[in-house]
């Protein structure tokens, strides 16, 4: 069952929605802290978010698996291939949306 996610612009909070099928029309919630007048905006959910962060991984390792192979050699240094995708894994996009509980 998909679910959209929404957060308030003014106080951040979210709300999940329940949809029965990707072609339901989903209207944007009211925001439920109390005395906010906010506007819910659609945001990536975070389990949406997840699938897109494996996804960055997966990609990470198809572009620079060679020279992590290359890194950890006949004898893998463990820490050595952490550092190492840590280094490469700056060429991935930032994740920059907020998370708020
Ligand atoms: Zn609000």
């Amino acid at each position: 069952m998909p679910f959209y996610e929404f957060m308030c612009s003014v106080c951040s909070h979210r709300a999940e929605v329940f949809v029965r099928s990707v072609n339901s029309t989903v209207t944007a919630p009211a925001c439920s802290t109390e005395g906010c007048e906010g506007q819910m905006r659609r945001v990536v959910s975070r389990f949406m978010r997840h699938l897109t962060e494996m996804d960055q991984l997966a990609e990470a390792e198809a572009k620079w698996g060679k020279q992590i192979d290359d890194v950890m050699g006949p004898s893998p240094d463990i820490g050595r291939y952490a550092r190492r995708y840590s280094e490469l894994s700056k060429d991935l996009p930032p994740s920059d949306i907020p998370i708020h509980e």
